[in-house]
């Protein structure tokens, strides 16, 4: 696996601001939800991420987030489920647990069940996500709120 780190500078003071990790081209943990600008932690003035927070977001941005995790978990159910599946058919009528007859039985079994697993870990960590965003914003106005009574 090739990981590749791309540092982002301000572009004010030079400062490091935020690190991208990437494994094989793929952002680990990658994800567009997040604060849309954060302040640069050396000088203060605010820069834009790329993300946003889960309200910011248009109808057709939160949909291709949800797609785009459904894509991912498709293809992660294929590789992982699908390769578990198949050794632990495999390891079954090897071992004798079951009859050579029912391997496939197995293989599927397996299958589903670990999909289900990767659905529910997936579809937790993803309303966690979204849960974890709209938090945020609304801590970040209850502050607004605050500094504003505090002012007057
Ligand atoms: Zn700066």
């Amino acid at each position: 696996m090739q990981t590749e780190v791309q540092n982002i500078f301000c572009p004010d003071c030079g400062v490091l601001v935020k690190q991208i990790v990437s494994h094989n081209g793929l952002q680990a943990g990658g994800t567009s939800i997040g604060p849309s600008v954060i302040p640069c932690p050396g000088c203060g003035s605010w820069l834009g991420t790329g993300t946003s927070e889960w309200d910011e977001k248009g109808f057709f941005q939160k949909w291709w987030f949800l797609l785009s995790r459904l894509l991912w978990f498709v293809v992660g159910s294929v590789v992982i489920a699908g390769l578990l599946g198949a050794m632990i058919g495999w390891a079954a009528a090897e071992t004798q647990v079951v009859g050579p007859g029912l391997r496939i039985h197995c293989t599927i079994a397996a299958y589903i069940v670990i999909s289900l697993l990767i659905a529910w870990i997936m579809a937790r960590n993803t309303l966690r996500e979204i849960r974890d965003s709209r938090r945020r914003v609304a801590e970040a106005e209850a502050t607004a709120e605050s500094e504003s009574i505090a002012e007057e």
